[in-house]
């Protein structure tokens, strides 16, 4: 197996089955092993005769190539007593009480397996209003957060994760300017990611600088009245201090929502690219695209015949996870088999870019970009119409939206997760961001340094015998490929970082993503320190104008720059 140190350690830290002294007592290939087995099982509940042994080895074989990898949980609990499989959860929040400490510990248990949870807090009642029962006054939806907040700090997931949750309120509830900033003081409400939900009603007023309405969610009347340019400066303001909150568009959400008879869409995942109902879960997986190029006539290409080959073993391997998988709650595991959507996405898209030479940064690999998704897509369905024909559709399919007339065996097919740990196992760049740094030094324990050297970049200048420590060392301190003059002029060209991109590439290519992906697309724009406040605002419009279901920003530095203006030591 071709697996890098990097890739070692991790799986070795947090992967592999370990004794209770802490050693590993599996290998990583047996790690592999062990998800395959208990992944290809499943065939045999459509098919008392099937041969599994067949589907095993397609799995292992698709996993230890790393041409293919299920979301974390997969990997670290598939064949055993634990079994939760699924990376992304939502849970619904009432205002109530009961469903308040009810999600608080449906959600403990979830994080205790490796999942990450998303909740929409927008129903509960806003601050200062009263309280029936007692004649008190209700604290509001963001003090309830930091209970949720301390629950998951309480619970470091058995040292495999920390834990994850997502915050989501609506623009139009009346405690939204508090939510807005709760996170100023970036010590606070560490683990969760925020976002205003958004509507189209309020992005027009905010484009025409109108009023809009504040709904008590509790009374549904209006309580107060905005100036919705004002709100979306605010917001703007608050995502250029610090990087949150984020935004996400419900409308369009919910245009997505395939049974909107379970109900509207409120809440994403913790990284926001799966929406889910309440009590929805998904697993996800990506395909490692560097491993889907080819050798033609001296250049590289993608293999579309691979990638087809790739897609049809992905969502066989995910619809078998959906019957595999242990849920930690009965509620969960029928909503989810009731949609079975699984989540196909990819990663190593800015590694294949360069190992094709196209820019990130440029029309041919946006254009690119929505050639490949759109390929992923489309064998995707088709590979689930095709389980459906075996298998049945999901149980929702004839009150969904999906064309009647092809029966399909999962409800949403693609989601592109942000890979964060899978393409260190993958060795690739992650998800669909360019690359961060070409260049990392690592300090060592015992003083030593070790250069850390983006594959592609390293056999490109081996290629043409320029490939030096020096000068390693002289992109790891520059940060950039794109600025040393030894480096020819074509190489720099094609080798852009994250920060030789403009933001408007970085939507522009979310966005083409976006296009061919049923859920949504985890993707960071970053702006370098000087962009301005206008610059951030532009790209909110951009996003929602190109059809992104949500935006995620980061200006280079300012959550060191946010600590130090408010005089506290990290
Ligand atoms: P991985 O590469 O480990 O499979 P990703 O970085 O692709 O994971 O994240 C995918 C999803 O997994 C996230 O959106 C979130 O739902 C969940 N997740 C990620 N990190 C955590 C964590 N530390 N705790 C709980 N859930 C997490």
């Amino acid at each position: 197996m071709k697996i890098n140190k990097n890739a070692e350690t991790v799986l070795k830290q947090r992967y592999l089955i370990k004794d209770e002294n802490g050693e590993p007592v599996e290998t990583i290939d047996g790690m592999f092993v062990r998800v395959a087995r208990a992944i290809a099982e499943a065939d045999t509940l459509h098919d008392e005769k099937a041969d599994t042994t067949e589907t095993e080895k397609i799995f292992y074989d698709m996993m230890t190539n790393l041409e293919f990898l299920p979301n974390s949980p997969t990997l670290m609990n598939a064949g055993r007593d634990l079994g939760q499989l699924s990376a992304c959860f939502v849970l619904p929040v009432e205002d109530s009480m009961e469903s308040i400490f009810e999600a608080i510990k449906q959600a403990a248990l979830i994080h205790k397996s490796g999942g990450g949870t998303g909740f929409s807090f927008s129903r509960l009642r806003p601050e200062g209003s009263t309280v029936n029962s007692t004649g008190g006054v209700a604290s509001g939806p963001i003090s309830f957060m930091k209970v949720f907040n301390m629950a998951t700090e309480a619970i470091k997931q058995g040292g495999s994760r920390r834990g994850a949750n997502m915050g989501i309120l609506r623009i139009d509830h009346p405690d939204i300017l508090k939510f807005i900033d709760c996170k100023a003081d970036n010590t606070e409400i560490t683990n969760f990611n925020l976002s205003v939900g958004l509507t189209e009603d309020f992005m027009n007023a905010a484009e025409a600088g109108r009023e809009y309405e504040l709904i008590d969610p509790h009374t549904r009347k209006a309580v107060k009245k905005l100036n919705a340019r004002v709100v979306f400066n605010k917001i703007v303001d608050a995502a250029w201090r610090n990087g949150e909150p984020g935004i996400i568009f419900l409308d369009r959400l919910n245009r997505d929502n395939i049974v909107p008879r379970q109900g509207q869409i409120e809440a994403t995942n913790p990284c926001g690219e799966q929406p889910l109902l309440a009590h929805e879960s998904c697993n996800l997986g990506s395909i490692n695209l560097t491993k889907m190029i080819k050798k033609e006539g001296g250049s590289a290409v993608f293999d579309w015949e691979k990638l087809e080959r790739t897609v049809e073993n992905a969502v066989h391997f995910l619809d078998n996870v959906i019957d595999v998988n242990k849920y930690p709650l009965e509620q969960i595991s029928f909503t989810t088999k009731q949609t079975r959507k699984i989540g196909l996405g990819v990663m190593g898209w800015a590694d294949s870019l360069l190992m094709m030479g196209i820019p990130y940064n440029t029309e041919e690999a946006v254009q690119l970009a929505e050639k490949v998704m759109a390929f992923i897509t489309e064998k995707g369905r088709e590979t689930s119409r095709k389980l459906a024909e075996k298998r049945g559709a999901f149980p929702l399919f004839a009150e969904s939206t999906l064309p009647q007339d092809k029966p399909q065996r999962n409800g949403t097919i693609t989601t592109i997760a942000p890979t964060g740990t899978l393409s260190i196992i993958g060795g690739c760049s992650s998800g669909v961001e360019p690359v961060f740094a070409y260049v990392f030094i690592r300090n060592i324990m015992d003083g030593t340094e070790l250069l850390e050297v983006n594959p592609v970049l390293k056999e490109k200048l081996e290629e043409r015998g320029l490939y030096s420590e020096d000068l390693m060392r002289r992109i790891a301190k520059e940060g950039t490929v794109s600025h040393i003059k030894e480096i020819p002029e074509d190489i720099r060209r094609v080798f852009v970082s994250t920060h030789d991109i403009s933001p408007e590439y970085h939507v522009r290519m979310q966005a083409a993503f976006q296009k061919f992906t049923d859920n949504a697309v985890s993707k960071t724009v970053n702006f370098s320190n000087s962009a301005t406040r206008e610059d951030v605002a532009k790209v909110y419009s951009l996003a929602f104008s190109l059809g992104c279901k949500g935006v995620t920003i980061y200006r280079d530095g300012s959550r060191d720059e946010q600590v130090l203006n408010i005089g506290k030591v990290k």
